[in-house]
């Protein structure tokens, strides 16, 4: 028998949900209940300057409210550690401009403090995303593991968190495909299992920019105070998911990643679908 499927909504508490980011989180959750799997909620607030617990708690009413319940919730990455044991690491004390112009020598000759720097081996990575199908990207520069305040970075942090909760499958936006290379490589420096990746659509605002705090009438608080309820959030975005039926729950047999659009789609302010790109 297969191993189980174990999900996660991963959201990041520094700002309300929107309509891009229940996109993701209701791939994710087609996705694990149509394979009879596991859902984990993980809080992803790692930048503390950035997180709100406050924020946190909405996020959880945002995700009940549109029905994507989870199994359990498990320790945010606050409160988790994230060593840099078994790992290829070397110091860098460049600027951002040096790290990223060519200028730092750090691989070769490490700083005596700074940044932890991953050395990732060289070449492009393969994967293969069950939307967009064979991927192949290259990691660029050597990223940072580690601030120079000693916090971890955002790669290792869901790298590791994903291998300690047993997490098989990521759903997240498109706009983190590239990024996907840089984790493979930590995974596979760590010795960990890779996860499948989804990446779902990319939802832009008028401005042509993906969704984001800055396009505040997208959010769900705000469409629920202009009268949405979650059926019409799902009935604008299940067929962004290549579903066209009348709800949630008639969509879990029908979830097919297959047949998920590769592209990104515009919204409105009013949180309509105004074009597909
Ligand atoms: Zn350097």
């Amino acid at each position: 028998m297969a191993d189980a499927v174990v999900g996660r909504h991963a959201p990041t508490p520094s700002g309300h949900l929107h309509l891009g980011n229940a996109l993701a989180f209701g791939a994710a959750w087609l996705s694990v209940r149509g394979q009879g799997g596991r859902l984990l909620l993980r809080i992803e607030d790692l930048d503390r300057g950035r997180s709100r617990p406050e924020i946190a708690e909405s996020q959880r009413a945002d995700l009940q409210w549109l029905g994507l319940s989870w199994d359990a919730e498990t320790a945010p990455q606050s409160t988790r550690e994230y060593p840099l044991d078994g790992l290829p690491v070397y110091l860098c004390d460049c600027s951002r401009k040096q790290r990223l112009g060519g200028a730092c020598a750090c691989r070769a000759q490490p700083a005596a403090e700074g940044t932890w720097r991953f050395r990732c081996p060289p070449g492009s990575v393969s994967f293969v995303d069950r939307v967009w199908g064979p991927q192949q990207y290259s990691p660029g520069s050597d990223p940072i593991v580690r601030r120079r305040n000693g916090e971890a970075a955002y790669p290792l942090a869901v790298v590791l968190d994903d291998a300690r909760d047993g997490v098989t499958e990521v759903v997240r936006g498109a706009d983190l495909l590239e990024a996907t290379a840089v984790q493979v490589r930590l995974a596979e420096a760590l010795g960990l299992p890779r996860p499948t990746y989804l990446h779902v659509p990319m939802l832009l605002g008028a401005d042509g920019r993906k969704l984001s705090k800055s396009h505040g009438s997208t959010e769900l608080r705000a469409l629920r105070r202009a009268g949405w309820t979650a059926d019409d959030v799902w009935a604008t975005l299940l067929p962004l998911l290549g579903l066209h039926v009348d709800s949630l729950s008639a969509a879990v047999s029908a979830f097919d990643p297959a047949r998920v659009p590769q592209r990104s789609f515009t919204m409105d302010a009013a949180g309509r679908v105004v074009a597909g790109g």
